[in-house]
């Protein structure tokens, strides 16, 4: 009975209290930026920011979307920031970060879906910050996604990110806007039209996947070239939310850590605080020195 499931002590999550964490909100607040990591309630928000690594989500905190998992406000969107390019810079060098990770909000209501907001970001970065790694989130664009990808891989990001977030027998009630395969195909556009972007998806657990079924989510990963993967367990963030199926063990995360190893992914974070974005940072810069 999914009613009695709790949080077992491995999903333990410290306050954020130090020093960092209110330097990187002082920082956002200023330059009117969000982050995924307030808007997702995200449980690593205080290791994160004390070492300065934060996801700024661009276009707003209003998503077009209602995704049963996520915390984010859905609604009609205010318009788009002009200021927003030069402010993300700006936070990314006043942080001195070496890599940061962009996402957003859907944007169904632009007639780009906001992909040109995602270049403008990327170019005031390169401009500003020559030295940090770029690694994009993307929403899938829906019937947009083509243009988009052209555009966005021509501003050329280090790495795509856009998660795949459960297996396909769950999108329904899940991910009720997006298709699973439609997706799939996003990431394996950008390796065609550009092979040295690294691609990168993830899923979350806990949701009443199988096994099995986590292990065709690779294989069709694999298929679609997607170099990195991610893997976390599910959080409820409100009561209002699905509901946690499972607690997957330590112990299975590495388990599926292996077999995605041996599937073939350049690089696997799976763990129960595992976030796509937590210390891709980290990752990456060693895969590239290795
Ligand atoms: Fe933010 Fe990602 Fe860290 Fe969570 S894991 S606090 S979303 S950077
Ligand atoms: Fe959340 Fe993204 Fe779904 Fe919008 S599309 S509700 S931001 S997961």
């Amino acid at each position: 009975n999914p009613e009695r499931v709790r949080k077992p002590d491995w999903i333990r999550v410290k306050a954020p209290v130090s020093k960092g964490y209110a330097e990187t909100r002082k920082l956002m607040r200023e330059l009117n930026l969000n982050t995924v990591c307030e808007e997702a309630a995200c449980p690593n928000i205080g290791e994160c920011w004390t070492k300065k690594h934060a996801t700024v989500m661009i276009l707003g905190d209003v998503c077009t979307r209602a995704c049963a998992f996520c915390n984010v406000k859905t609604g009609m969107p205010r318009a788009v920031d002009k200021s927003e390019p030069g402010h993300v810079a700006e936070a990314a060098a006043k942080m001195g970060l070496e890599h940061i990770v962009i996402t957003s909000v859907d944007r169904d209501d632009l007639p780009d879906g906001g992909a040109s907001q995602f270049v403008k970001v990327i170019n005031a970065l390169r401009d500003q910050t020559p030295n940090t790694t770029i690694e994009i989130l993307t929403p899938d664009f829906r019937n947009k996604a083509s243009a988009a990808i052209e555009a966005i891989v021509a501003a050329r990001p280090d790495v795509y990110n856009h998660n795949l977030e459960t297996v396909p027998r769950l999108y329904p009630t899940i991910r009720p806007g997006a298709r699973y395969y439609a997706s799939l195909r996003l990431l394996e556009s950008v390796k065609r039209h550009d092979p040295s972007i690294f691609t990168k998806s993830g899923i979350m657990l806990g949701l009443g996947e199988e096994r099995l079924e986590v292990h065709q989510v690779m294989d069709d990963m694999r298929s679609a070239e997607i170099d990195f993967m991610t893997m976390g367990q599910y959080l409820q963030p409100t009561p209002r939310h699905t509901k946690v199926m499972e607690f997957v063990t330590p112990q299975n995360f590495n388990a599926y850590a292996s077999i995605a190893r041996a599937k073939g992914f350049l690089l696997v974070a799976s763990s129960p605080l595992t976030r796509s974005s937590y210390h891709a940072g980290d990752d990456f810069a060693r895969l590239r020195d290795a």
